[in-house]
């Protein structure tokens, strides 16, 4: 059971689940005693990618511009009245030439979190879930820096999307070193700049079969090893967080909650239960 979770959706983005309230009534219901909603960032037309691009990449599935500050309000008007403590964030992408929109969201938020679908790269947008090989993962990490150098960003989501469909270069779906190599410099690009960093367990809905953990697609198990490696050389460096990534009240306390919590305890992962709000 998650005591606390800072990644939640609502109905704005336009493909979760159930108002604002629905999750807050939901998560006193699970005694939770904190919320921090993350609903998806607008993404206006034109910054950083094509009409097409933007398109492509369903950006309408995030919230509207028109209806982001009604979702701060929506959870504004519901502090105070419940049992449990709520924060207004994001989760939003990082695409370039962007940065005074970002600064704009990010002044009317508690916290932002960094969660990267698609990036730049290649001199188009690339899609994390279809387009990352051996040959230009090296970019999605390269959006994670330029995020996260912008200072924007306190929160990682899902590290290891990167890896739901990575071919090595025997054009397989295999963690190997070029993989590996990545996932020790997104954790030391978060050590460096104090950054959570997620354990994500809404990857489990595209698991044909959850008692297999070598294949989920995230949190990957393979790079959590190596996640576990580097916390046990560097102890107290990377802030490790869970997060349910939540598009149905339902899913903050889900069986994916309580199979990744059990991963979480085999592996003997250190995580801190609550974030430091800046
Ligand atoms: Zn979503
Ligand atoms: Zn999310």
């Amino acid at each position: 059971m998650l005591k606390n979770n800072y990644h939640t959706h609502t109905k704005y983005c336009g493909h979760a689940k159930g108002e604002v309230k629905d999750y807050v009534e939901y998560a006193v219901k699970l005694n939770m005693s904190i919320l921090g909603f993350s609903d998806h960032a607008p993404i206006p037309i034109n910054h950083g990618m094509t009409k097409e691009e933007w398109e492509e990449n369903y950006c309408y599935e995030n919230m509207n511009i028109e209806t982001f500050d009604q979702y701060l309000n929506d959870i504004e008007i519901l502090k105070d009245k419940y049992n449990i403590k709520l924060f207004k964030a994001t989760e939003s992408e990082y695409l370039i030439n962007n940065d005074d929109w970002y600064r704009k969201l990010r002044s009317k938020l508690d916290y932002m979190i960094l969660g990267i679908h698609f990036f730049n790269g290649e001199g188009r947008v690339l899609d994390t879930y279809k387009d990352i090989t051996y040959k230009n993962v090296d970019l999605y990490y390269e959006c994670a820096k330029r995020a996260i150098e912008t200072g924007f960003f306190d929160y990682l989501a899902h590290p290891d999307l990167y890896l739901f469909d990575y071919k090595s270069i025997n054009g397989k779906n295999e963690f190997d070193d070029k993989a590996k190599e990545i996932c020790l410099k997104l954790i030391e690009l978060c050590v460096k700049h104090d950054i959570y960093f997620e354990i994500n367990t809404n990857g489990l809905k595209y698991s044909a079969d959850k008692n297999k953990r070598e294949l989920w697609p995230y949190p990957n198990i393979e790079f959590f090893k190596v996640v576990k490696e580097y916390m046990d050389k560097n102890p107290n460096k990377l802030k490790l967080i869970v997060g349910a990534d939540a598009h149905t009240p339902e899913a903050l306390g889900n069986d994916n909650v309580e199979a990744v919590l059990k991963m979480i305890s085999d592996m003997k992962l250190d995580v801190k239960n609550k974030m430091e709000i800046k």
